[in-house]
């Protein structure tokens, strides 16, 4: 059972990985996401950046990747630090295919195909529950 969605092509059948939007979610100090990164699950530098900046609020994420340069999507998930108004990490990623840096795609962001370039769609998997 998923409770993401994913990123689909009507024209080839290509299926994305699925993704959490998590687009909504705010920025806190939430006790349990904090635990997690002072565990060291999401880095060394989101480690550092918490314990060393008393303001700094957090927030899990699922990313979802695509490389521009071969195509592969990729989903994950991973937090976001931000004190005040300033990020002061965000993860970034490396296509596990290629090796190039994946760009972030946002939530509702027109994707192409990377198999036939048609643009795909987004299904809710819920609705298959
Ligand atoms: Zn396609
Ligand atoms: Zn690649």
């Amino acid at each position: 059972m998923g409770y993401g969605d994913y990123y689909i092509c009507r024209n080839c059948s290509y299926f994305g990985p699925e993704y959490v939007d998590t687009s909504n979610k705010r920025f806190s100090k939430d006790p349990d996401l904090r635990k997690q990164i002072l565990s060291g699950s999401y880095g060394d530098r989101p480690k550092e950046l918490i314990i060393s900046s008393p303001d700094a609020e957090y927030q899990l994420k699922g990313f979802l990747y695509l490389c521009r340069n071969c195509g592969e999507m990729s989903s994950e998930s991973g937090v976001i630090i931000k004190a005040g108004n300033k990020e002061l990490y965000r993860p970034a990623k490396n296509c596990r295919i290629c090796g190039k840096k994946m760009k972030e795609i946002n939530s509702g962001e027109n994707v192409k195909c990377p198999k036939c370039g048609k643009t795909l769609i987004i299904e809710d998997s819920r609705l298959w529950d």
